[in-house]
Formats: structure tokens, sequence, C-alpha cells
């Protein structure tokens, strides 16, 4: 069983004219998913919203504050991030609908869920949104799993062409989530740099894979098979979380890489099997980025079809580049987990 996390109330954040991250994205997802789903296993479920203090757990109090002063008004809050008259409803549903997405798999009462949100969170910061993020969606839901729940290892898989800088200040101190981000690099947000391995208490436990424009299906799951799953496999995940961005799609405008469908179907497929390995199969994927509407409807359909136990497609070989990179990371990365 499959729980898709849904409800229109984020169609109403609206960004402004012409912004790529618009309402369209998941009306298209909604009106496409339906149909297409009419005969699986999946159950459409309307999340509740995130409370204050759900929120306050990943964001200041100052923030919260500043943005309820401003509720119910257009208000630049960045130089691509706007909030509009129902940007603050949108956005706590957002966060409720990734602590929603994590609470039926780890109840057991679905075996993955999907949540189906906007605005995107992984580049919000404790203080201030950012790159089009209100909330950090994925880290609200991380933070609420340890706290609620007592999980004692989340991994956070950012397969978004953007590095979720949010996410990784989140926790970049800690071992009890494990962030994993494959980006392009450098690119924005000008995080992500595979150096950044996390700090103090937290050092190893920050996994960054920079990748050059143009990577493929083959190299992205190079990239995840050799170093992501692995390293996945050695922290031994309680649940496994994904920033589900599909902006690396080759049909979309922003990201510049050169992922397929079948590429993000491979991706899921590879946490899915760690998920099986490692906490009876718990996996939620939190929407992020992803602005070519075909490109998007596609490969969260792609994704879903994994989910209920589609046979992945046969993974492509790697690129020369991406294959010489993936050693090069893996090299980098093996200085903090042996396994490499
Ligand atoms: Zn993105």
């Amino acid at each position: 069983m499959i729980d898709l996390l849904y409800d229109d109330v984020m169609i109403g954040h609206d960004p402004g004219p012409d912004h790529p991250e618009r309402p369209e994205r998941l009306a298209a997802l909604r009106d496409a998913l339906r149909p297409r789903l009419a005969a699986a296993a999946v159950t459409w479920r309307r999340p509740e919203a995130a409370s204050r203090d759900a929120v306050e757990r990943v964001h200041s109090a100052r923030l919260l504050d500043t943005l309820e002063e401003v509720r119910g008004q257009r208000v630049r809050l960045d130089a691509d991030t706007t909030m509009s008259p129902s940007s603050l409803d949108a956005a706590y549903m957002a966060a409720g609908a990734a602590i929603d997405a994590a609470r039926v798999v780890v109840s057991g009462e679905a075996q993955s869920a999907v949540a189906l949100v906007r605005p995107p969170g992984h580049h919000a910061e404790a203080s201030r949104p950012m790159g089009f993020c209100l909330f950090n969606n994925v880290a609200i839901a991380a933070a609420y799993a340890v706290a609620e729940w007592g999980l004692e290892r989340v991994l956070v898989v950012d397969w978004d062409v953007h590095h979720g800088n949010g996410t990784q200040h989140s926790f970049e101190d800690r071992r009890d989530v494990l962030f994993a981000s494959s980006h392009r690099y450098p690119f924005y947000p000008g995080t992500g740099a595979a150096h950044e391995q996390g700090r103090g208490a937290g050092i190893g436990y920050t996994v960054n894979l920079p990748l050059p424009e143009a990577m493929t299906d083959g190299d992205y799951a190079l990239m995840f098979e050799s170093i992501v799953a692995p390293i996945a496999q050695a922290y031994d995940p309680d649940l496994v979380l994904v920033s589900a961005g599909y902006d690396a799609h080759r049909l979309d405008p922003i990201g510049g890489m050169d992922v397929s469908d079948e590429g993000f179907a491979t991706l899921c497929a590879t946490l899915q099997a760690v998920a099986r390995e490692c906490c009876g199969g718990k996996v939620a994927l939190v929407l992020e980025g992803g602005y070519s509407l075909e490109g998007l409807v596609e490969s969260v359909g792609a994704c879903i079809d994994i989910l209920q136990g589609a046979t992945p497609p046969e993974r492509p070989q790697a690129t020369h580049r991406g294959e010489s990179l993936a050693g090069t990371l893996r090299d980098l990365h093996r200085r903090h987990w042996s396994i490499l």
C-alpha cells in the first residue's frame, strides 16, 4: 500500500506571474495521477497541517512570528521567494504532509508514502525562507520522527538538482539524521561541496555528491549504487526520507541535467532496496523542485510504480566522466565510510 498525501490548500501558494514554482505543478500531478492510479493500491490522504511546535523544531520562533505578522499579505521574502495571501496555510500544510508521510510508514499503515507538496522546502534555513521554500518540509519531518517517535537514525536523501542547504544546516552537527545529496555544482545555492561532511559530532553524516551538468541516468545510478547505497546500509536507518525534486529531469528548464523518468525510477528503486534491507521498506518521498510539468508528472508516476513493486529499469552504462567522478567521490567519502 502507498499513501499519497495531498491537499488543494497547497495550490493556493502563488509566488507571482512567470515563476517556475507555479500552482500548476501540483494541479498537474493531481490531475494526472488520480486517473492513472485509480486501479492501484494507492490511498489519497488529506494531511493535517503541521503544528507551530513541529515547525519550530527546525525554524526560529522569530521567523514564525514575523511570518504571522504578514499573514494574508503579499510579501517578498527573498530574491525569488514571495509569500501570497494563502502561502502560510500552504506552508504549514506542506510541512504537515511531510510529517504525515513519515507517520504512515513508521506506523506501518502504509508501506511507503509520497507527499505531493508545495512550496518546496530544502533551501529554507532556520531563520529565513529561501529559494522558493518557506518551511523545510523534509527537515521538519525528520526532526519530528526523532523527537516524537524516538527514531535513532533517519536517512534523508536529496536528489533535487539543487543542494539542500537548509536540510544540511539543520542536521550537520548530528548523527541521528544523515543527509546525503546529489546536486549540480557549482550551481544555486552555492553550497554542497564534497568536503562539506558535517561538523562536530556530525562529521561524516553529511554526504555531498556535487555533479557537473548533463549527468545521465547511468551516472546518477552509479553514484547512488556505489556511494549512497553502501553508506545508507552501513548507517542502517529506521526510516528513509527523500527530498524528491525532479529538476534534474532532461526536460527541466532550470536543471541542466540529463535524467529521464526511468532514471528517477532507478534511484527510487535503489533507496527502496536500502529501506527494505534496513527498516522493512519504510520510505517516504517528499516533493521538492521539478519545473517541467511533463517531466514532473512522468517521473513522480515512475517512482510510484517502483514503490508499488514494478521492476526497476535496467541501469544504463555510466559515462566515462561519471565513472571517473564516482571514483573520486568514493575516495573522498571513504575517509568516514570505510565500506566504500
Ligand atoms: Zn531544485
